[in-house]
């Protein structure tokens, strides 16, 4: 259960406290709760809300980093999607790719399947631990006839055949962050949302702990504990140069998008496509609940303060290389149902490219407060990871496995993931599901509970038509239904197109 109880956190003396509620920091509550340290995690906003919501909903095994042979890489992140696999099979399952293959480069069948047969021995125990029906099958080369059947607007000329491998996929990737967070309480974590961390309590060069603000009604609390992590996510660079000194090493800006059309999926597979134009990225069209989500369009970027929005030409030139690529596809900026965009740290300042590791900065150690810290990472898939990392390099001790590891599947059910036809009318217990999940999960705001924590707000058109009936569990009166209700159209419109001002 997450609790909103500020009274009972500013009197608790924290081992840690957390800054951001991303996937990183929610991964932090728990690494650290597991480790039998007390922990608190702060979020001026709702848990994931930020860069975490947008992403592909992808978990990634290494196939992209053979590339580079970044074998590290490659073993950190088969056995971070296991550990998804392994604890979240009620939300990640099997994505079988396809990529079609044309001979050009390094795009061939002979090369492919030597990479593939890579993949599979680097990935040998991808597996273990996983329920028999979310196994990963191994990477095979497939034909042009079988290329077509499965994607049938492929181009077909000039095709040779095409790759298939599997990842992992987590269509409610917000909600398998929410259990993380659920998870760390559980273990004895402390997590409040819409609370701002305004100042950081240093005394004799330490750290004592953290001013921070209720968001919901300005109320200023103070917050005990002898270490903080800044886990900002975007704005972690900010807050450290705020709480000590900029350290451009921690995020330097590039953009990251992707579109969400409303238009039928291509195929059951994610297809990763690369367009013809000379330098081309490869983009993946995945399937999200029936509909084709595409990216991610990376650019470079520059001010952290506000996350922009891709403007008409950008989202146009997107269209227009998907359009090139895949026969009749005819998609226009009218489909655009919504856009994910997020921040992400680049290898370089003004760069697109993204950086390959994290970034893990004792403060202390460099002649700031001592006790203080500031994390950013790449990737949702590897968060945990470098939760664990971080978490070792502050206590200084090994994270052993416990008992405090297990995590109770809930029911589909329980977890609030609605088909998307539903409505709610059916004499089926929703009422108490949702209000179960408003009690136990932290829930502020409308678009908190159809959002974050179920799978009610997926298509804009239907969660606005039935915003009124979700908002009479609450006990709110009707100026604060109708400007919930206002809250939630906003947070679509954020999310389309930007008409006005250019990047
Ligand atoms: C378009 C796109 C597609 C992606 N696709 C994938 C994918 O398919 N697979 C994958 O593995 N990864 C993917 N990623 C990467 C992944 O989403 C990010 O690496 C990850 O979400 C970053 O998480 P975070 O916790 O660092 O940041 P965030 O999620 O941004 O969290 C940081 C939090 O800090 C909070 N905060 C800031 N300041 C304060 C303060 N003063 N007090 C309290 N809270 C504060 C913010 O409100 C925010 O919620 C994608 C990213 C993007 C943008």
């Amino acid at each position: 259960m997450i609790k909103r109880d500020f009274v009972e956190a500013s009197k608790n003396q924290y081992d840690l406290i957390i800054i951001g509620g991303g996937i990183y920091g929610a991964c932090l509550l728990l690494t650290a709760s597991q480790a039998g340290k007390k922990a608190l995690l702060l979020e001026k906003d709702d848990f994931g809300a930020a860069t975490s919501f947008n992403n592909l909903r992808t978990v990634h095994g290494g196939l992209r980093y053979l590339q580079s042979l970044d074998l590290k890489r490659i073993f950190e992140s088969v056995s971070e999607r296991r550990w998804f696999f392994r604890n979240f099979p009620d939300l990640v399952k099997p994505l079988p790719c396809l990529m079609p293959l044309y001979g050009r480069g390094v795009y061939r069948p002979s090369i492919f399947r030597f990479a593939l047969l890579l993949n599979d021995l680097f990935s040998s125990n991808r597996n273990d631990g996983v329920v028999s029906d979310k196994k990963l099958p191994n990477g095979k080369i497939v034909s042009k006839i079988e290329v077509m059947e499965i994607y049938p607007q492929v181009d077909g000329k000039n095709l040779k055949g095409g790759a298939v491998w599997y990842d992992g996929a987590m269509p409610d990737s917000q909600k398998v962050l929410i259990e993380i967070v659920k998870w760390g309480c559980d273990l004895d974590g402390s997590a409040l949302n819409y609370t701002e961390a305004t100042d950081l309590l240093i005394k004799e060069g330490k750290v004592t702990g953290v001013r921070a603000v209720d968001k919901t009604n300005n109320k200023v609390y103070e917050f005990n504990a002898t270490k903080v992590i800044n886990s900002a996510g975007p704005w972690c660079r900010m807050l450290a140069a705020k709480f000590d000194k900029d350290y451009p090493a921690l995020f330097k800006d590039s953009f990251a998008w992707n579109v969400l059309f409303n238009r039928p999926a291509l195929s059951s597979y994610a297809l990763a496509i690369t367009p013809k134009n000379h330098g081309a990225r490869t983009y993946f069209i995945h399937q999200w609940k029936g509909l084709l989500f595409a990216g991610t369009v990376h650019s470079p970027w520059k001010d952290a303060s506000r996350i922009p929005i891709p403007d008409s030409s950008s989202v146009s030139n997107f269209i227009g290389e998907l359009n090139s690529s895949i026969k009749n596809l005819n998609l226009e900026q009218s489909d655009v149902l919504q856009i994910f965009p997020g921040l992400l740290p680049a290898k370089e300042e003004g760069s697109e490219k993204l950086a390959v590791r994290e970034v893990i900065i004792d403060h202390g150690e460099n002649g700031g407060p001592k006790g203080f810290f500031s994390i950013s990472g790449v990737k949702f898939t590897t968060a945990r990871l470098v939760a664990e990392k971080t978490i070792k390099k502050i206590f200084r001790e090994e994270i052993k496995s416990s008992s405090r590891d297990g995590r109770k599947p809930s029911n589909s059910k329980e977890l609030g993931i609605f088909d998307n036809q539903w409505v709610p009318k059916e004499p089926n217990g929703w009422e108490n599901t949702l209000k179960n999940i408003i009690q136990n999960e932290s829930v502020v705001h409308l678009d908190d509970l159809m959002i974050r924590r179920t799978t009610l707000g997926d298509d804009p058109a239907r969660a606005l038509e039935n915003s009124q009936k979700i908002c009479a569990l609450f006990n709110w009166n009707d100026a604060r239904r109708s400007s919930e209700i206002s809250r939630l159209e906003s947070f679509y419109q954020s999310r389309k197109i930007n008409e006005t001002n250019s990047l």
